[in-house]
C-alpha cells in the first residue's frame, strides 16, 4: 500500500437517518492534526484507493478517529461507506489539511461556527478542544439542518461535552449551541444567513449584534451558503483570513458540487 495512507480498522458505525452516518476507526499514532482539519478517506475499489475529503470530528488528542458522512445513493465513495461495519478497513490519507483554524483569525471575543449538514463535522473537533475556548470568551456552534434527525451529536454537545471531566467546566461557561431547522417545527427555525440578517440569532443568544472588532466566524457548508454567508459578512466590512493572513472569518466548502 501507498505510504501517503495508512488502513484503520472500523470499531463503531452509527446511522443517524438514511442520508447521514458516522464512524469511529483507528488511528495511526504517526498521523497528526489540528481541530477543524479535513484529511483524505476512502476504500480500495478495484485494486485502486478511492478517496474523498473528510473533516476530522474526533478532536486532536482524541485515540480514534470519528467522521461524520453523507450518503449519496450513486455517490461512487459513499455508496459503498454506507455499508462498513466494524472490524472493516478504511483508508485514510497521512496529510492533514484546512483553513478551519483560529490562527487564521484575527485575535476576537466571539467565535461563530457556522456549519450546514456535514459541515458540522469539523466543528466537533473544534468545541472538542480546550485551547480554542482559552482564546475567546463565547464560542458559538450554529447548526442548520432541514429535519430535527438531521442535528447529529445532540446529546454529546448538550449533555457529554458540559460533562466532560477535563474540559466540561469551560464548555459550561463559554459553549452557546444553536441548533436550527427549515423544514419543520422546532424551537429554532430558518436558514442561517436569515438568522444573521434578522439579527435573530444574536437576539436569541443573548450576544449584541454583529461586531467586527468581537466576532470571529467559521463557516462551513453548502457552495451556495458560503456564498450567501460570505456576501452578508463582506457586506459589513469582514475580511477573510487564510494560512497566509489572518481575518475575520475563515470558509470550508463542506463538499463540492459536481
Ligand atoms: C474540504 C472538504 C471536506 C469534506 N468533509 C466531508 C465530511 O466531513 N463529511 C462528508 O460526508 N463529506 C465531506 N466532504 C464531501 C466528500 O469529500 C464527498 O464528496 C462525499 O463523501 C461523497 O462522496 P461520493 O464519492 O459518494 O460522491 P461525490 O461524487 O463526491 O459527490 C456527489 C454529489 O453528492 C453531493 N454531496 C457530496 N458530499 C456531500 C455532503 N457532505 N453533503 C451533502 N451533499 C453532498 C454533491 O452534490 C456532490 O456533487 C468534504 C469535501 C470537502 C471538499
Amino acid at each position: 500500500m501507498s505510504g501517503n495512507f495508512f488502513e484503520a480498522k472500523v470499531l463503531t458505525v452509527h446511522h443517524w437517518t438514511d442520508r447521514l452516518f458516522s464512524f469511529t476507526t483507528t488511528r495511526d499514532t504517526s498521523f497528526r492534526y489540528q481541530s477543524g482539519q479535513f484529511c483524505m478517506i476512502g476504500l480500495n475499489v478495484e485494486g485502486k484507493p478511492l478517496m474523498r475529503a473528510y473533516s476530522m470530528v474526533s478532536p486532536h488528542y482524541e485515540e480514534n478517529l470519528e467522521f461524520l458522512s453523507i450518503k449519496v445513493p450513486d455517490g461512487p465513495l459513499t455508496s459503498r461507506l454506507q455499508n462498513i461495519q466494524p472490524g472493516d478497513f478504511i483508508l485514510v490519507g497521512r496529510k492533514a489539511s484546512g483553513t478551519l483554524l483560529t490562527q487564521n483569525l484575527l485575535p476576537g471575543r466571539h467565535l461563530y461556527l457556522l456549519g450546514t449538514g456535514t459541515g458540522l463535522a469539523p466543528f466537533m473537533s473544534i468545541i472538542q478542544d480546550p485551547e480554542v475556548y482559552e482564546q475567546y470568551e463565547k464560542v458559538i456552534l450554529v447548526h442548520g439542518c432541514r429535519e430535527v434527525k438531521e442535528l447529529a451529536y445532540q446529546d454529546k454537545i448538550t449533555r457529554e461535552l458540559p460533562e466532560n471531566e477535563w474540559f466540561g467546566d469551560v464548555v459550561r461557561e463559554k459553549l452557546i449551541y444553536y441548533p436550527t431547522v427549515t423544514r419543520e417545527a422546532f424551537k429554532n427555525q430558518g436558514r442561517i444567513t436569515d438568522l444573521i440578517q434578522t439579527s435573530r440569532l444574536f437576539n436569541d443568544i443573548g450576544l449584541p449584534p454583529m461586531d467586527i472588532e468581537a466576532d470571529r466566524f467559521m463557516l462551513c457548508g453548502s457552495p451556495e451558503m458560503l456564498k450567501e454567508t460570505q456576501a452578508i459578512l463582506a457586506g459589513k466590512g469582514l475580511k477573510e483570513g487564510n494560512m497566509s493572513h489572518q481575518g475575520h472569518y475563515v470558509i470550508e466548502r463542506a463538499f463540492v458540487e459536481k
